[in-house]
């Protein structure tokens, strides 16, 4: 039977959402799920993919995987799929992912379809869909001789399976190819924001120029505080200097489709809705009825978001 390989990423001790949606996908295609992990909590992590359906899951556990190094993160799953020999890959087009996937699949002659929203397989192929120029147009996509199907999919596409805890995968590791790498990372450092990456959020606010002054953006966070959300921002308030460019949502910043996006003083700029617009709830809060955020909300709230802020957090914490 052919084989999807996916690659999973993990924090915090467990495989990332936008990972357990690609295993749900692959599970539910038929074909042979395969995971692969790199790092050395691989091996427990693994084993549980086949709580979402992997049966195997092919591991490199050396440390120096620990963090991302283009090099070495290219010689493990190099290493991985010729031994899986997949049909398709597929992973979530994480910064890391980004990186290393063309380079793979120019290493194995084959094609790379990234930033896809929806994934269909038909038999041993895939076919996809991803928007184009800012989300004006949707673009289908499929492989053409390409020995390997390498997929990277936008986070918070596809459902996430129910977790069968005593299913497991098999666990078998690959040991790290002794290559010269060219770059070797001597420090990572942690970004001020201890929340989880908009690209990775269920729930985002957003602050845009209407904010008025950067110590606004406090009524964002307090809100954050409340319903578990992240916190993103406009590309007018990041230049600005509010911000950090860490928090721009657009399409010179990050792609988010979190399950809620409650933007607040944003206009709706064509940049800005290119990178928030498949949010499956989009609110808005803006003092301008015209506004063109209204047009892709679900919900609009026309008034001062520094009147409305307040009692949104005030009225969430009497419920959650
Ligand atoms: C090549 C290029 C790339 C770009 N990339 C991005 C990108 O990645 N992301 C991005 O966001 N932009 C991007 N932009 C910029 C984009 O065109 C807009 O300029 C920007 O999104 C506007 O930000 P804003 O909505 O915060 O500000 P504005 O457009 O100034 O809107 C502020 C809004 O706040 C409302 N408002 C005012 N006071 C209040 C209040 N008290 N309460 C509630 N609402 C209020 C106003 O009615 C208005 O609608 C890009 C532009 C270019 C040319």
């Amino acid at each position: 039977m052919s084989k999807v390989l996916v690659f999973c990423e993990s924090a915090n001790g467990s495989i990332k959402s936008s990972s357990l949606e690609l295993i749900t996908a692959a599970k539910n295609s038929g074909l042979e799920t395969v995971t692969c992990l790199l790092g050395s909590d691989a091996p427990t992590l693994a084993a549980s993919s086949g709580n979402y359906g992997a049966t195997s899951s092919v591991v490199c556990s050396d440390a120096s995987l620990d963090a991302y190094n283009s090099d070495a993160y290219f010689n493990a799953l190099e290493a991985i799929i010729e031994k899986v020999a997949p049909t398709i890959v597929l992973a979530s087009g994480s910064a890391p992912a980004r990186d290393v996937f063309p380079k793979l699949a120019a290493k194995f002659d084959s094609g790379v379809a990234a930033d896809c929203t929806s994934i269909e397989f038909n038999g041993d192929n895939v076919k996809l869909s991803k928007p184009l120029y800012s989300g004006k147009c949707i673009a289908d996509l499929d492989f053409q001789n390409s020995k390997i199907q390498f997929v990277l999919m936008r986070p918070n596409q596809l459902p996430v399976g129910e977790a069968d805890a005593s299913a497991t995968a098999s666990v078998e590791e690959v040991a790290l190819p002794a290559k010269d790498l060219r770059v070797l990372i001597k420090e990572i450092v942690q970004g001020a924001s201890k929340r989880v990456d908009l690209t990775e959020a269920n729930i985002i606010v957003s602050g845009g120029r209407g904010l008025k002054e950067a110590s606004n953006f406090k009524l964002l966070e307090d809100l954050a505080d409340v319903i578990g959300a992240s916190v993103g921002a406009s590309r007018a308030v990041v230049d600005a200097g509010w911000v950090d460019h860490s928090m721009q949502v657009g399409q010179t910043g990050k792609t988010v489709a979190p399950s809620l996006y409650i933007a607040c003083g944003i206009s709706g700029a064509i940049q800005h809705l290119a990178g928030m617009s498949s949010s499956k709830v989009i609110v808005a809060i803006n003092t301008d009825k015209e506004a063109p955020i209204f047009q892709k909300a679900t919900y609009g709230i026309v008034g001062d978001a520094l009147e409305v802020l307040p009692v949104l957090t005030e009225e969430f914490k009497k419920i959650l």
